[in-house]
């Protein structure tokens, strides 16, 4: 089969297989990836209309006790200012993301023991008695069963945890040997089971990913199922082994989102910070290529530069909180709309 058939089966039965997603990928040229980008728009439509969702992304801490070999804020990167929000910081970020029409807050940060499951519980508590119509997300890495539950039970709604990659040994090439593939998709499992709006993803481009390993990454999505779907190209970073390798790029990005949304019509799925850094158009690019969410940055301005993950991370223009009204003007210049709306994920549609 032709490129443009396996994305109109794509498109029909939402399955295919990996070998099927990596000769779409190994022979993408211009004209297949604007094709796929238009049926993306439109199966995308048929379940969202013209609506983007926004969430607030709060960078909570950029302490973390892991070394991922790609990731600027890794324990080992002696020259990354590290800091810490206090829950009382976070309750203020997210009560002004309310003021500004945000019904999401993504608490993200680096794994920093200093947020054990009392202080988190504690501040969901909080947020969620405050603003008792928002959702809570977390973005905090691998974490018990126990304390995933805890969290869930006082009130997070969703959790973001990305395999990174769904090949074995490649995931043994991007982290140290003390972190197991086999760990992070058992928490993702368990993120399911204990009925979270479950958030998987991957670096598009990381060090040493073959086609075959991007394919599979598609096709784990495909048959995972996640809520959510955080896909960005890699971006070096300048204080990390990997500094030398190059970015993902615009393209190879676009369609990959335009395929989740093919085989997930319901997927939510943002349009990234990373995307917003590799290119000034990248966040229209990609809602115009299936995304429907995109996560502006509510971190206080004082430490936001400092919650470095690759070298200039966008967060000035439509990446950042007090531009929102730049955001929805460049969402409604391409036809959509930027909403006030939780947006959870649609069970029964
Ligand atoms: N500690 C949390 C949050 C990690 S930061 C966790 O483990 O899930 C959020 C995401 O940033 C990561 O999942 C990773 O995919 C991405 N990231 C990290 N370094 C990056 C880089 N150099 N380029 C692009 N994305 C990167």
């Amino acid at each position: 089969m032709e490129v443009l058939e396996l994305i109109d089966k794509l498109q029909f039965t939402h399955n295919i297989s990996a070998e099927e997603y990596e000769f779409i990928i190994s022979h993408a040229e211009q004209m297949h990836i604007d094709y796929a980008a238009k049926k993306a728009d439109h199966t995308r439509k048929e379940f969202f209309g013209n609506k983007v969702f926004i969430r607030g992304l709060i960078e909570i801490s950029n302490c973390c006790k892991n070394n991922c070999f790609y990731c600027g804020i890794r324990r080992d990167n002696k020259n990354a200012i590290r800091y810490r929000l206090s829950p009382e910081e976070i309750l203020q970020c997210c009560k002004n993301g309310h003021e500004l029409g945000f019904r999401t807050f993504v608490l993200q940060g680096g794994e920093d023991s200093f947020y054990n499951d009392e202080i988190l519980c504690n501040l969901i508590e909080e947020i969620k008695k405050n603003m008792p119509d928002c959702a809570v997300a977390l973005s905090l890495g691998e974490r018990s069963i126990e304390s995933y539950s805890k969290l869930k039970t006082a009130g997070a709604d969703r959790y973001l945890l990305r395999q990174e990659t769904a090949t074995e040994e490649h995931y043994q090439k991007l982290h140290p040997s003390e972190m197991s593939f086999s760990n992070r998709m058992k928490c993702l499992e368990n993120l399911k089971a204990l009925g979270y709006q479950t958030g998987a993803g991957f670096m598009v481009g990381s060090p040493f990913q073959t086609e075959e390993n991007l394919a599979r990454d598609l096709f784990f999505i495909q048959n995972f199922k996640p809520e959510m779907c955080g896909i960005g190209p890699f971006i070096p970073h300048m204080d990390t082994d990997y500094n030398n390798f190059p970015a993902g790029t615009l393209n190879q990005t676009l369609l990959c989102l335009s395929l989740i949304r093919l085989a997930n019509p319901k997927i939510l799925l943002p349009a990234t910070t990373a995307l917003a850094t590799i290119s000034s158009e990248g966040i229209p690019l990609g809602i115009k290529a299936g995304a429907n969410v995109v996560m502006p940055n509510l971190t206080p301005v004082s430490v936001r530069k400092n919650y470095s993950l690759y070298d200039r991370k966008a967060v000035t223009g439509n990446q950042a909180v007090e531009n929102i009204e730049i955001l929805k003007k460049q969402m409604k210049a391409i036809g959509y709309e930027v909403v006030v709306d939780r947006g959870d994920f649609l069970r029964n549609k």
